[in-house]
């Protein structure tokens, strides 16, 4: 048995642990549960993976992810670990044979589909073997009150029970307190330690910019920015994602749709080219995603608003896993609060229910307009506290402009409330700018104190007010009305002279001022990187898996920067594993040599 420095060297082939692994696969590796919660692309799987090998017996991993099951264990397998899954795309002989080898001793890691583990054959054969852990990943499923409660996980309930000698590991990257608190009780975990690391994902750019041409919007961001890279765009509907998709695919992008309404086989296809192949774009709706770990997904796009700051987190969160620059771009406007607000107001649920949804609602709203840096507002929201301004969202890096809304606000304001509060915006902004349209006559609008009074604000400058001001709660949208602006209570005090307003001021159409990103650091060679990229392809095809299974990019880059003429060099590569050394090291050297050659 060696233990846990030597196989994050030989078999990773990683230098170091990134804090807080090293505590958790020590805890662990001496036989006490773990809670951990940890940002996503943090380094979860190493905390089980690692113990499971120094530990008697096979670690079980628990995972509601049957599609990437055989992924993750090819993975494992080209590391030579040896690793297999029981789940329902398994037939009979092939799940008795990873039985029997489980039986036998012969595996370090076996994954689990949450509702095999719960049948008694399963657990008989549990314990029949000897088992070194259970992983519980994506741990927040057991929580009723998280996003994707299973009641599969329920059950799991019983290992405690059945296995009180076996340790307990449950990961996840989302988790309140409250669901924090939830898994601990279910799978009992009281006892273990609790690791939470920081919620911080550095090398994620945030921005947020207005939305005024959503399509001509995405296009420039995706041509300046990223012509050539994997993404994700996500859309509110399944209608939008598959127009999204087919006119970027008109665009000359390799973009596929993907959402639940779609056929097992389309979605399962479209995932796999996702992983398996490079530049593809997928544009979803929210059923894409949980648990997809390619660690080189370069740009997360919003084109609608999500509903909390945590599923914006969690969304954001699926770019850039490899640690590499990678962006999380949204667009917004008065129309997505307007249509939030409507599905919120007519979804099912209790009063209650609504109110908690609304409330989580202004609270992304307040992160969209807020005027300061945007990754301390973020982490704040997981109470996090981040000392300085990050330098790497769009506040930071081009701070927004305020201007004194007061006045223009009270106008706004009294717009809506002299004409009936039974207006929407584009009427409430005709009476204010003084339009001769037909609708003010048939109102009597141009008799109105406010008519006309609104001339120095552009139509745009007036939906920007609005906007703000249903963001802050002062005006809300009746929707039995077709989006009527209605005053709140909140308002009376700007409305009265007692108080003022900071609005901000939107920049129409940032330009790009930074050079297309690709991750590629600037004194690489382009060709070499090409033609490792081109040997990684050979290999991932071969094996049938994805390129980043062979190796991840920033290994290719790193081995563009220090260009490793021998195995031995090759070897100190982040990344190079024994395994891999072994297997393509020959073949990246020579494409090195080559390169130095020429
Ligand atoms: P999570 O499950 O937390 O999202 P993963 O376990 O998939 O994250 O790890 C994210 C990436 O970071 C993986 O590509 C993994 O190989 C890499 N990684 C994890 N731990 C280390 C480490 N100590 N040193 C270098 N790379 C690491
Ligand atoms: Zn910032």
């Amino acid at each position: 048995m060696s233990n846990a420095q030597d196989i994050l060297q030989s078999v990773f082939g990683f230098q170091a642990f990134r804090p807080p692994q090293d505590q958790i696969i020590d805890s662990v590796i001496a036989g006490d549960d773990a809670l951990v919660i940890m940002p996503t692309g943090g380094g979860k799987s190493l905390c089980y993976q690692i113990p499971s090998l120094v530990r008697e017996g096979c670690g079980v991993v628990i995972s509601p992810l049957i599609a990437l099951m055989q992924d993750q264990v090819s993975a494992l397998q080209l590391l030579g670990v040896r690793a297999a899954f029981l789940n329902s795309t398994l037939d009979a002989t092939d799940a008795a044979e990873i039985e029997s080898s489980l039986r036998r001793g012969e595996l370090d890691l076996l994954y689990i589909a949450p509702e095999r583990l719960n049948q008694p054959r399963t657990l008989s054969l549990l314990r029949d073997s000897t088992i070194a852990l259970f992983a519980i990943d994506e741990a927040h499923c057991v929580s009723q009150w998280g996003h994707d409660f299973r009641a599969d996980y329920l059950q799991l309930s019983i290992l405690g029970e059945l296995f009180p000698e076996v340790p307990r590991i449950a990961l996840t990257a989302t988790a309140d307190e409250r669901t924090r608190g939830e898994i601990i009780r279910r799978l009992g975990l009281e006892h273990g330690g609790h690791f939470i690391a920081g919620f911080d994902r550095p090398n994620i750019r945030y921005r947020i910019a207005l939305k005024h041409n959503a399509k001509s919007q995405l296009l420039k961001f995706l041509k300046d920015e990223h012509p050539n890279d994997a993404g994700i765009i996500y859309c509110l509907s399944r209608k939008k994602t598959e127009e999204i998709a087919h006119w970027l695919t008109l665009q000359g992008f390799n973009a596929l749709p993907y959402h639940a309404g779609l056929s097992t086989q389309v979605r399962a296809t479209h995932q796999s080219r996702f992983l398996r192949e490079e530049k593809v774009i997928i544009v979803a709706t929210i059923a894409f995603g949980m648990g997809i770990d390619k660690p080189d997904v370069r740009f997360v796009v919003h084109l609608d608003l999500p509903k909390t700051i945590e599923s914006y987190y969690q969304e954001t969160g699926r770019a850039g896993r490899d640690g590499l620059p990678a962006d999380a771009w949204m667009i917004y406007g008065l129309q997505d609060v307007i249509k939030l607000r409507q599905m919120m107001e007519s979804s099912e649920g209790s009063e209650e229910h609504k109110r908690a949804e609304q409330h989580r609602l202004n609270a992304m709203l307040g992160f969209c307009e807020i005027t300061s840096c945007r990754r301390q507002a973020l982490l704040a929201y997981f109470d996090e506290y981040l000392a300085e301004p990050c330098g790497n969202c769009d506040t930071c890096l081009e701070p927004a402009d305020t201007w004194d809304g007061t006045e223009s606000a009270r106008m706004a304001l009294s717009a809506a409330y002299l004409t009936g509060q039974r207006f929407g915006v584009n009427h409430l902004i005709d009476v204010l700018r003084g339009s001769e349209g037909d609708r003010i006559y048939q109102f009597d609008h141009h008799k109105l104190t406010v008519y006309g009074i609104g001339t120095a604000l552009s139509n745009d400058q007036w939906r920007s007010v609005y906007r703000q001001l249903v963001a802050r709660g002062l005006l809300s949208v009746d929707l039995d009305r077709f989006g009527a602006l209605r005053l709140e209570e909140r308002c009376r005090p700007l409305l009265r002279g007692e108080e003022k307003i900071e609005l901000r001021r939107d920049i129409k159409q940032k330009t790009a001022k930074r050079q297309t990103r690709t991750p590629l650091p600037s004194d690489v060679d382009v060709a070499l990187w090409e033609a490792l990229r081109d040997c990684r392809r050979g290999f991932a095809e071969e094996q049938n898996v994805p390129p980043y299974v062979i190796f991840h990019d920033s290994t290719l880059q790193e081995m563009c920067v220090a260009l490793p003429s021998t195995l031995e060099r090759l070897a100190d590569i982040s990344g190079v594993g024994e395994r891999k050394l072994e297997k393509y090291g020959p073949a990246f050297v020579r494409v090195i040599c080559d390169h130095l050659v020429n």
